[in-house]
């Protein structure tokens, strides 16, 4: 399924910006938990940083599998099973916002991981200055394509 819509709660742009802030100029990313809609939206309610034993570069990140995945499952018990793993995000220290072809390389391996909550696990790159995000997904030619998105101030669940 691809998603009409991104809803992106402000405390998970919080965290992002804490942990770009803390990886100066290097990249850096982390899960995303979330739930979709009825009506085909994809809300994002929880996003994590990378992790303790992550690898930050300039132009690579390699987030910490093991962190990502007690976070997940921290969020996924405490809501009682209602948000789960939806995807990831990553910052691109530059002005780009475009994914590269390692970002597209690693979501082809996300999203066929068959322990992978999601058929469509999205990707959300993150830019510091001149603060923006765009969210891909995957298409059905197994490309990233951008789905709208936009905040929302808070959630009711
Ligand atoms: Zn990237």
């Amino acid at each position: 399924m691809i998603y009409r819509h991104v809803f992106v709660v402000r405390p998970v742009l919080e965290t992002i910006r804490d942990e770009a802030r803390r990886a100066r100029y290097r990249e850096t990313g982390g899960p995303l938990v979330g739930y979709i809609s009825e009506d085909r939206a994809l809300v994002v309610t929880h996003a994590s940083g990378p992790g303790p034993r992550a690898q930050l570069r300039f132009s690579s990140v390699l987030i910490d599998g093991v962190h990502a995945q007690t976070f997940c499952d921290a969020v996924h018990r405490e809501s009682q099973g209602r948000l789960d793993y939806v995807g990831d995000w990553h910052r691109h220290p530059g002005w780009s916002l475009r994914p590269s072809d390692l970002d597209a390389t690693a979501m082809r391996k996300i999203a066929a991981f068959e322990y992978c909550p999601v058929r469509n696990p999205i990707s959300l790159i993150y830019r510091s200055l001149h603060e923006a995000f765009i969210v891909y997904t995957l298409n059905h030619e197994g490309e990233l394509a951008v789905i709208p998105s936009s905040l929302m101030p808070t959630i009711v669940l």
